[in-house]
């Protein structure tokens, strides 16, 4: 059995908003697609993919990015941080780990879009896909995410 230990307490970069996590995340990401890339300035996005009712959010956000009904990227008002995302799978949130007060133990299980990864940006992932998993990837993805064991230390 994982530890999992929670609550854990997440913030923006302001702190305007807190974030508390309950349940067990069921995968860890990486996103190497052009739209993360510009979301994040980064060279990839992070992700958890948690249960909905496992991320309470306390604090005003708002709906950012394309402002698509399929993919709602919710956002700090005052600091612009992106939080975490819904509207993709009925009862799923995608939840930015790097929010995280301790995000030391998040490690990618998988990287999604290779084909438009900066040829800087490595993150070791056991699993990679050229684009989104189809979904008779994710019994895989989803099994081989709890026994890679990754979970805070
Ligand atoms: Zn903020
Ligand atoms: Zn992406």
């Amino acid at each position: 059995m994982i530890d999992w230990k929670f609550p854990w307490q997440a913030q923006c970069l302001c702190g305007q908003v807190s974030m508390t996590i309950s349940e067990p995340p069921m995968a860890s990401f990486a996103c190497h697609c052009r739209d993360c890339q510009k979301l994040t300035g980064g060279a990839y996005s992070l992700t958890l993919m948690l249960p909905a009712h496992g991320l309470q959010s306390e604090g005003e956000t708002e709906v950012g990015g394309l402002h698509r009904d399929s993919l709602r990227h919710h956002f700090c008002t005052y600091c612009k941080n992106w939080l975490y995302t819904d509207g993709f799978a009925e009862g799923l949130v995608n939840f930015r780990p790097s929010l995280l007060d301790d995000s030391s133990w998040v490690i990618p299980f998988a990287e999604t879009f290779t084909c438009e990864r900066l040829p800087a940006a490595q993150t070791g992932a056991t699993m990679s896909f050229d684009r989104f998993p189809d979904e008779s990837d994710f019994p895989e993805m989803l099994e081989g995410f709890i026994k890679s064991g990754i979970h805070p230390r």
